[in-house]
């Protein structure tokens, strides 16, 4: 297969990445925060937009039917893409924070009470740790912390323990945003489970650079961001097993999510509508299908090892460069990499490298407990897409160097 023909097909599906910043090309670096947008994309949300514009579930017309139709078959796919046992266990939300908020109150609610723990991985989001650390505040429980070792594994001795505490709910992040640890979560599922315990999985950072299959997994939960896997902002997914959504209360309420209402008593709708209360973001929703349809032509296998061989590259440049620090130097690691190189503040390399034309992102990554574990005020971010290619790393490569110099 020639890959470089290839890679320069992709290249030509995203109309952000083509252009120019500061006179120079753009080397978008900064995809865990978000990703830019193939075409397929774009044209969907303006087709929306032109033809099918209309509100959904509700209408007898012809433009809602058609918006109904086309939101379901997006929901229908998103559970096929995840091997989900159904569509109606795909909620969709807008994005990876407000499906872990849904959970952290929703299940938090069926199954916590006083005193009762949590237990989550020191490597964690914001996301992924604020929502629980506060449900543990409301009822006075406690949250266990899994700690990493200094390459930024978790330590699987540590979690295993905290299991024999009896955590009501575990939730781990698949992929670290800020060390780019891939955690063996299978693994970790079926030890919590040999517990009877239900675990959430944070995939924001790993659905976009490998496949996913929730059956497999055996999580009860999974949840992430269409921005972060080439869709647009305002989609995104909770996935869940059927019997624990429908145990679970209704997170919000409104339209949408009833079945009967009087001033005295309300119904509530069935799975997965009654989660999903109020207008979706109809158009980000079909954007997201699209996206996942443009992973899945595009090749996730082919993706993961084309990806791999970029980070790999890139390891293996930054680490002849004086000074460098790699933090997150784990096993398995996905195509994000932290560094900080000697003395230099991240926002002093990041805010050079942009004038070179090179996007990375600085600072804690919404992650500051990590930070606080490797004691450092943050670190600098190239995370890699499909898109990215050789010449992306040798400028980006060249610009670090120079920056270093001109810092040092
Ligand atoms: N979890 C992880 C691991 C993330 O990297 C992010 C965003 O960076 C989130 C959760 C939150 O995603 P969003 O801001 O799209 O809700």
């Amino acid at each position: 297969m020639n890959r470089f023909v290839e890679l320069q097909n992709i290249r030509e599906q995203f109309p952000a990445i083509q252009q120019q910043v500061y006179n120079q090309s753009l080397v978008y670096l900064d995809n865990a925060a978000t990703t830019l947008k193939p075409k397929a994309v774009i044209d969907r949300i303006h087709h929306y937009y032109s033809i099918e514009n209309s509100n959904i579930h509700r209408g007898v017309h012809y433009l809602s039917q058609q918006a109904t139709t086309a939101f379901e078959q997006a929901r229908a796919y998103v559970a096929s893409y995840l091997n989900a046992a159904y569509p109606h266990e795909v909620i969709f939300t807008k994005g990876a924070t407000e499906s872990i908020n849904l959970v952290a109150h929703s299940l938090g609610e069926l199954l916590m009470e006083t005193g009762d723990k949590i237990l989550i991985t020191a490597m964690e989001h914001h996301s992924n740790m604020v929502p629980w650390q506060q449900l543990c505040n409301r009822k006075e429980g406690e949250l266990l912390i899994a700690g990493m070792n200094e390459a930024g594994e978790t330590d699987l001795v540590h979690y295993r323990n905290l299991l024999e505490q009896k955590p009501k709910i575990v939730a781990l992040t698949h992929v670290s945003n800020s060390l780019g640890t891939i955690n063996p979560v299978r693994e970790m599922i079926a030890l919590a489970h040999q517990h009877q315990i239900p675990v959430l999985i944070d995939g924001a950072q790993s659905i976009v650079h490998q496949p996913i299959d929730v059956q497999e997994l055996d999580c009860d939960f999974f949840v992430f961001s269409g921005h972060k896997v080439y869709g647009p902002m305002g989609a995104g997914v909770l996935y869940g097993k059927t019997h624990w959504l429908e145990k679970m209360p209704p997170y919000q309420y409104g339209g949408e999510m009833v079945d009967q209402v009087s001033y005295a008593h309300t119904s509530f709708n069935q799975l997965p509508f009654k989660f999903e209360a109020g207008t979706p973001n109809v158009s980000a929703v079909l954007g997201l299908e699209a996206a996942l349809r443009f992973m899945q032509q595009t090749g996730i296998e082919h993706i993961k090892s084309y990806e791999r061989n970029l980070l790999e590259e890139a390891e293996n440049e930054l680490k002849k460069i004086p000074s460098m620090r790699i933090i997150g130097q784990a096993k398995s690691k996905a195509p994000v990499i932290s560094f900080l190189i000697g003395n230099i503040h991240p926002f002093d390399l990041g805010t050079l490298l942009d004038k070179m034309g090179i996007a990375v992102r600085t600072g804690h990554h919404c992650a500051q407990p990590v930070m606080d574990a490797f004691d450092i005020p943050g670190t600098i971010r190239a995370s890699l897409a499909m898109y990215n290619n050789a010449d992306d790393i040798q400028r980006f490569i060249a610009a670090v160097k120079k920056a270093a110099d001109m810092l040092s």
